[in-house]
């Protein structure tokens, strides 16, 4: 196992802010999916609660945003609003040193701030399925820059009825992206998903201790 974030080779920001947060040592999980994700496969990722997952997926993605680009490069789909805002928060913690601006997009504050936030530069948007659709139908959000998407929570998405949804805001976003589905659980829905969206995938399963 990787002992320390230098490592990954990551840049100095990010590391920083790591530092910061007090992040000694990628946990499990994170010194496994952060090479993966680097080398652009897309992976699968089930590990249990707590083993740190937004990290290993905000590092490597935060790690190829381009700054100066005005659409959103990213989008993480979440089943509930307060994951929403507890991954929004996380993204901006580990990305405050590249001063990237995330949003978060949910069904419980007002639509038009959302919109009026997504017409600036926005490089992360963390949102729940129901208000992105919305967003995608209004045309108050761009997707054609997106290069990653992160489906989190997948098995919580598809107890929650959210699974069409997810397909759906499939076909919005660009063909040639990098998708990064995680979950507790493998349903078979789950399996099936990935079969049709993501490329050789990368199963990666961590022993889980932080
Ligand atoms: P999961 O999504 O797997 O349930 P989280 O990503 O929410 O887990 O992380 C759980 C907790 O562990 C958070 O409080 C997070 O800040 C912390 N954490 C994540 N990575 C590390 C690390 N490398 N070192 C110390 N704490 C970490
Ligand atoms: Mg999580």
């Amino acid at each position: 196992m990787v002992k320390s974030f230098e490592q990954f080779e990551l840049i100095e920001p990010l590391l920083k802010a790591l530092t910061v947060l007090g992040y000694e040592s990628p946990t499990d999980v994170q010194s496994l999916v952060i090479p993966a994700i680097k080398n652009n496969r897309d992976v699968i990722i089930k590990s249990k609660t707590g083993s740190g997952k937004t990290a290993a997926f905000a590092i490597p993605v935060l790690n190829k945003i381009i700054w100066d680009k005005k659409e959103p490069q990213v989008l993480v789909l979440t089943p509930t609003r307060e994951l929403a805002t507890q991954v929004r928060d996380d993204i901006f913690n580990i990305g405050r040193f590249l001063r990237i601006k995330v949003e978060a997009v949910h069904g419980k504050s007002s639509f038009d701030n959302q919109a009026k936030q997504l017409k600036q530069r926005t490089h992360v948007v963390v949102a729940t399925p129901g208000r992105l659709i919305d967003h995608i139908l209004s045309k108050t959000i761009d997707l054609t820059a997106i290069t990653h998407l992160v489906i989190d929570e997948a098995d919580e998405m598809l107890k929650m009825g959210f699974i069409d949804q997810v397909k759906e805001v499939l076909t919005h976003v660009p063909m040639n992206i990098q998708m990064i589905l995680l979950s507790a659980t493998m349903p078979q829905d789950i399996v099936e998903l990935s079969n049709l969206h993501m490329v050789n995938p990368q199963l990666i399963v961590a022993k889980d201790s932080i």
